[in-house]
């Protein structure tokens, strides 16, 4: 044993290594932050037939009333998990995405990245470039990190496709979470510009979270008003129409 694996053993004994979830210490071959118990818990968005904008849909239905109605900027937004705006302790993908961003644990990037992979493997082979959404630059400065930023990069590295910084925020606005469907599009609504850089046919916005869509539809307006033909989205997490108003989904 060197120095470095004896300083970590003694580590592991003063701090045992646990779950970031439930906090359980882990078993055997339980070692990149979530139990087994926790993995199996997380609540994944069954992928079988969704609308375009990535909610699921029953058999008969090819798309949700408001796709239907209103059209899509987007081409497609999919999402790996739901999402509970609700403080939740036993809401396993939740409680991860709010460690990652308010505890500042850039070390959830990979894990929650591969989740991106799995959802957006059907968009893979669309687009030509990876973007993610901004984060108003006095707040990127205050939190250290751009989360968004922090998931798109990874995912370039998985996918083998460019990262480009297309979007820039150009006002600050109120935390989406919250708010009434209309309120959350005003908020966003001209919160978004355009960054330099080479517009390209098709382009992937990676989030963390979707909740309205309010904000990858005003960021699809802006890149295709820049040249951007076909735009999607991607987001970890995606929350349940209930906690938004389901007649406007
Ligand atoms: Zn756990
Ligand atoms: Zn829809």
């Amino acid at each position: 044993m060197n120095i470095t694996q004896i300083l970590h053993a003694a580590l592991d004994l003063l701090y045992p290594p646990h779950c970031a979830v439930c906090e359980k210490p882990f078993g055997e071959g339980e070692r990149a932050f979530l139990c087994c118990d926790c993995d199996a818990k997380i609540e994944r968005i069954d992928q079988s037939h969704l609308c375009r904008c990535g909610l699921p849909l029953p058999e008969v239905l090819d798309l949700c009333p408001e796709c239907a109605r209103s059209g899509r900027a987007f081409e497609q937004i999919r999402s790996f998990g739901w999402y509970e705006e609700r403080e939740d302790p036993h809401h396993v993908l939740s409680v991860l995405l709010k460690i990652f961003k308010y505890n500042g644990e850039r070390a959830l990037a990979p894990l929650l990245a591969r989740y991106l992979a799995q959802a957006g493997e059907p968009l893979r082979a669309c687009v030509e470039q990876i973007t993610f959404v901004p984060m108003y630059p006095k707040k990127e400065r205050q939190r250290g990190f751009n989360q968004a930023e922090l998931l798109a990069r990874e995912l370039g590295r998985l996918w083998g496709i460019p990262v480009v910084r297309a979007l820039e925020k150009i006002r600050e606005t109120e935390p989406q979470a919250g708010l009434s469907l209309q309120a959350r599009r005003e908020n966003v609504r001209g919160a978004f510009g355009l960054a330099k850089f080479s517009p390209c046919a098709s382009i992937l916005i990676v989030d963390d979270v979707c909740t309205s869509t309010a904000t990858l539809t005003e960021c699809t307006r802006v890149l295709k008003e820049g040249g951007v033909h076909r735009v999607y989205g991607l987001t970890v997490a995606r929350a349940s129409p209930k906690n938004i108003e389901l007649e406007d989904v």
